[in-house]
């Protein structure tokens, strides 16, 4: 990789360090365009995106058909808020009802306000359903958990940096260890209204929780009137190779979660998803969201999910991953302790003694491979599913290369 003039990548950065808020550490990376699987930084490198903005570019980098359906509605409708109906909402709505088998979906913008969504409908179903005295709901939650980063949400994180210097926090939420579902019944109280999961760790280190685990926990939710919430911000649309991480073990939850490729690495698009039982607790008034529900996200949000499932994503996900996982094991390293996930969600679990995943991460980044660490010793992998399996195969070689030196 030859820089041939001078480059503005260090002015760019030294911008960024002067003006942002420090609250990311980055690869030392600076990008200008992508296309596919594929991105270039301001020198004209390219780059392999392995990470796909954790998930959120499942379809690639600019696909042409969530492209065109986003300029086509630029040139119509952008926002109206819902004070007015537009005319992509309640298609946007319909086509997400059918695609996940449920009955009414209510849109945000960020995952973070999805779990929020669902955290006010679920207590609200619990007060009003169940008869839970006033202020007394409880939401059950996992250890090692991450579903946003909003006071509420970090206040039932088990992370310290993530808490540290930012309560009071909002009562409400108990944890209990991730993946045991005995753990779970032991915890449920009277006043448990819901236990909210991921069904697949992954801003934990791409966890996997043991086999049968999610569908016990559904038995144990079904038998205590809880209300199972699945957090597919990141797992679901396909990136674990199915199109919900829960379809593993034919598990249904009963608010579905979504984010991230929802918006197709163009918009932020997220929402949560329930049967009308639960979902119509809610009444004008209740909860809502100025961006929810535009015409350009709902637009862009329809393309987003037509891709997926015209392009079998989830399919592609299932086969590529299983392979790019037997592959992976197969490199030779001392510094490798385990391969870990599902799909193309695929964590490299790098020994303590080797240091952290960092410094690979660094290394990949020099042979044109993005990849990022997450929770210090893991590299993930997560690229976009639209893959092809040579350029897999291409990645391979490099990360062997890295991972053996
Ligand atoms: C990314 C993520 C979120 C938060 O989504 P934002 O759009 O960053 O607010 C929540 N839950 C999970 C599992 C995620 O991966």
């Amino acid at each position: 990789m030859s820089v041939t003039h001078t480059s503005r990548a260090p002015d760019l950065l030294e911008e960024v360090d002067a003006f942002s808020a420090h609250n990311y550490h980055p690869l030392p990376v600076v990008l200008e365009r992508g296309e596919g699987v594929w991105v270039w930084d301001v020198d004209g490198n390219r780059y392999l995106d392995m990470l796909s903005a954790y998930s959120a570019l499942n379809q690639g980098h600019r696909h042409p058909a969530i492209l065109a359906a986003a300029q086509a509605q630029m040139g119509r409708l952008t926002l109206t808020s819902r004070a007015f109906h537009n005319d992509q909402m309640g298609p946007f709505l319909r086509e997400l009802c059918e695609a996940t088998g449920f009955e009414r979906a209510l849109p945000m913008n960020t995952g973070a306000e999805a779990v929020e969504t669902a955290i006010k409908m679920v207590r609200k179903w619990g007060y009003e359903a169940r008869g839970i005295p006033e202020d007394r709901a409880e939401i059950l939650v996992c250890e090692n958990n991450f579903h946003g980063r909003t006071t509420t949400i970090v206040g039932f994180s088990s992370e310290a940096q993530y808490r540290r210097g930012f309560g009071p926090f909002a009562p409400g939420f108990r944890r209990i260890p991730y993946g045991d579902a005995e753990a779970l019944e032991r915890a449920i109280t009277p006043e448990t209204v819901g236990f909210l999961v991921e069904p697949l760790q992954g801003e934990g280190g791409v966890v996997v929780p043991p086999a049968g685990f999610l569908k016990r926990a559904r038995e144990i939710c079904s038998a205590h009137q809880v209300l199972l919430m699945a957090d597919e911000i990141q797992t679901g649309l396909g990136r674990t190779g199915r199109l919900f991480c829960s379809d593993w073990e034919g598990v249904r939850p009963d608010v579905l979660i979504v984010g991230k490729a929802l918006g197709g690495g163009v918009y932020p698009v997220s929402a949560a998803i329930a049967d009308s039982e639960y979902m119509d607790v809610f009444t004008p008034g209740d909860h809502g969201s100025t961006f929810g529900g535009n015409p350009l996200g709902a637009a862009v949000a329809r393309a987003a999910l037509k891709v997926i499932l015209d392009e079998g994503l989830p399919e592609r996900s299932d086969e590529l991953g299983s392979w790019f996982m037997d592959e992976l094991r197969s490199i030779d390293s001392p510094h490798v302790e385990e391969v870990r996930g599902k799909g193309l969600m695929i964590g490299v679990v790098i020994e303590r003694g080797s240091g952290t995943a960092r410094p690979f991460c660094e290394a990949l980044q020099a042979r044109g491979i993005l990849a990022k660490e997450t929770h210090g010793q893991v590299i993930r992998f997560a690229p976009p599913l639209t893959i092809e399996k040579d350029v897999l195969g291409y990645a391979l070689e490099h990360i062997g290369a890295v991972l053996r030196a």
